[in-house]
């Protein structure tokens, strides 16, 4: 087990409904040793690749964006889920279904921030099925962005978004593969993986 398996397998709660709950460690309360533990595996999986940018959406995925773009020496850009004022001029939008609230949302970034020059490391704390994964792939392919790979902290799996994004030959890296859960036992079944 790696790192992050272990800490899963530690502090991480299986609810019903496949749901995974790292809320202690990953996304309500952060460890930023773990998460800087995550950034130095993110470069390592991604060294050959000349990236400028880091894009991820919120909430949940900003906190770990930054911690890797240390890693990058880049900035982050989070996709917003809501217009706001603070939003003004051009912007590329994308639909996103949400697994977790069961709605769709419009993901926003505005197109001062994404270009043609960006070479970008898409960053996000899970993969499910992919909806908010395909939203990010579609505002970076419509600045006419190049997206150079997808660092994943916890996939999930048993569901389609792995197989999905991985078929369109993106370089998709997981850190912990989750292949299965039980939630009567709260057992986890990771998928075997080279890393550290
Ligand atoms: P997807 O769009 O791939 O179906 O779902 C990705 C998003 O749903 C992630 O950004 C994450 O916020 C949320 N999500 C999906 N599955 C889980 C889960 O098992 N646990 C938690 N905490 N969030 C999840």
């Amino acid at each position: 087990m790696n790192f992050l398996e272990e800490r899963i397998v530690k502090d991480g709660i299986v609810k019903e409904g496949n749901v995974l709950k790292v809320d202690s460690f990953l996304n309500h309360q952060m460890d930023i040793k773990l998460l800087n533990q995550m950034g130095a595996e993110f470069k390592k999986r991604f060294a050959d690749k000349n990236i400028n940018k880091i894009l991820t959406i919120e909430a949940s995925g900003i906190g770990i964006a930054c911690i890797v773009a240390e890693h990058f020496d880049v900035p982050v850009v989070f996709a917003k889920k809501s217009q706001s004022i603070n939003l003004d001029g051009e912007m590329y939008v994308a639909e996103v279904e949400s697994f977790t609230h069961k709605c769709k949302n419009n993901v926003i970034v505005s197109q001062k921030f994404l270009s043609e020059d960006d070479h970008v490391l898409i960053i996000d704390d899970f993969l499910a099925n992919g909806c908010a994964l395909q939203g990010l792939i579609q505002i970076v392919q419509s600045s006419g962005a190049t997206v150079e790979g997808i660092g994943i902290a916890i996939e999930k799996g048993f569901q389609s978004g792995g197989r999905i994004i991985r078929n369109l030959g993106f370089q998709l890296e997981s850190l912990a593969i989750v292949d299965g859960m039980d939630a009567s036992t709260g057992q986890i079944f990771f998928r075997e993986q080279n890393a550290e």
